[in-house]
């Protein structure tokens, strides 16, 4: 089989899945319980709390764990919001979102808050004058990722972050879930900022907000005062391990890793360049390990099928989506609709071989053959 879903979700390391076995047999208590099995689970946590902050460069208080990005962002987006409802109603964020964080705006409209997008530049970028323009003094919130998961577009997060400098008042929630062990990722920037390591070779089933000291947010799940007073529940003690092996292959190596995926991107783009049918959807400044397609005259569910039959992994949108819903993200950039249905992603990895690149890129162009 050939993988090339990575944005998906990832093979764990050998060093990941050893880690959350040694923590699952050593550590038996609870880590909200006062007696000494709940001690030692707690001091266990609290080191594992220590030594993610210290690699994201935050304050140890400013973890929250999770279960995976989409409670991170729903905490961030609703949480934000009620916490600084005396601000006001009115939120910006883009139409390049996960359905995690459109889904949780949407929720939000309903309960009476003012969404604007934010218009984008060919490219895809946040177009910063127009969010100057857009920006008031009951704006509460800015929410964007880092970089969009399906065509690859970067954001700046900094230069965005620099101008809300002016607006203190407003909080800026980063999706930094595709951008994790893919492009550096500055915890300065931001108030909030999500993340799960299924996304870099650790496991499903965790999740980090990193919420900045002092600003205000309001717990969205019910239950009782746990380790953190922002996630009710016993914390997941096996998990928080396992994501430190993970963060440390996805940052000690990171530029390692973008050297390669960069090659294995330079290399499909030449061999699809050779297909005239083929149309690259992300644009030249897009993240690496990411290459959005369309093939003219093939939906891209119909290709998805085409290459599973080929055994060739990759994806249309998000699973769930239908054959007839184009594709929100290359619809914003393109702004043609048969090209967004005929859309699809390629994703890659550090541990992609260039043999796989040439299998998938001959399948696409033997598929294109029979169609001619
Ligand atoms: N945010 C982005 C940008 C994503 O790509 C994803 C998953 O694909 C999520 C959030 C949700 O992540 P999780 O599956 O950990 O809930």
């Amino acid at each position: 089989m050939i993988y090339l879903d990575y944005c998906a979700n990832t093979p764990a390391l050998d060093e990941v899945l050893e880690t959350f076995v040694k923590y699952e047999r050593l550590y038996t208590g609870n880590a909200n319980s006062a007696h000494p099995a709940g001690f030692a689970a707690k001091q266990a946590l609290d080191d594992i709390i220590a030594e993610t902050a210290e690699m994201l460069h935050v304050l140890p208080e400013e973890i929250i764990l999770t279960s995976g990005a989409t409670e991170a962002n729903n905490l961030a987006v609703k949480g934000l919001c009620a916490a600084a409802k005396h601000v006001g109603k009115h939120i910006l964020s883009t139409a390049l979102e996960h359905s995690s964080v459109s889904a949780s705006l949407t929720a939000l409209q309903a309960a009476g808050y003012e969404i604007d997008l934010i218009p984008l530049d060919s490219e895809g970028r946040i177009d910063l004058a127009e969010m100057r323009d857009l920006i008031r003094s009951d704006t509460c919130l800015v929410s964007l990722s880092t970089v969009e998961s399906e065509t690859g577009v970067i954001q700046p997060v900094e230069e965005i972050a620099e101008i809300l400098k002016e607006w203190p008042d407003c909080r800026l929630h980063i999706d930094a879930t595709q951008a994790m062990g893919k492009i550096p990722v500055d915890f300065s920037c931001g108030d909030t900022l999500s993340f799960a390591p299924h996304k870099f070779f650790g496991l499903n089933g965790v999740g980090v907000l990193v919420k900045k000291k002092g600003i205000s947010l309001v717990p969205q799940m019910s239950g009782g005062e746990s380790t953190t007073i922002w996630r009710s529940g016993t914390p997941a003690l096996a998990l928080a391990a396992s994501l430190v092996p993970a963060l440390h292959d996805a940052l000690d190596d990171l530029y390692e890793h973008m050297e390669k995926v960069n090659s294995l991107n330079a290399q499909l783009r030449a061999a699809l360049a050779r297909i005239p049918e083929v149309r690259i959807n992300s644009p030249k400044h897009a993240v690496g390990n990411i290459l959005n397609i369309s093939v003219r005259g093939i939906n891209g569910h119909e290709m998805q099928k085409l290459l599973a039959e080929r055994d060739i992994c990759v994806s249309v949108k998000s699973a769930c989506s239908s054959d007839l819903t184009p594709s929100r993200s290359v619809m914003a950039l393109t702004h043609e609709r048969k090209r967004a249905l005929e859309a699809f992603r390629i994703s890659l990895s550090w541990r992609t071989a260039k043999e796989e690149i040439d299998a998938l890129s001959e399948a696409i162009a033997s598929i294109v053959e029979v169609r001619r």
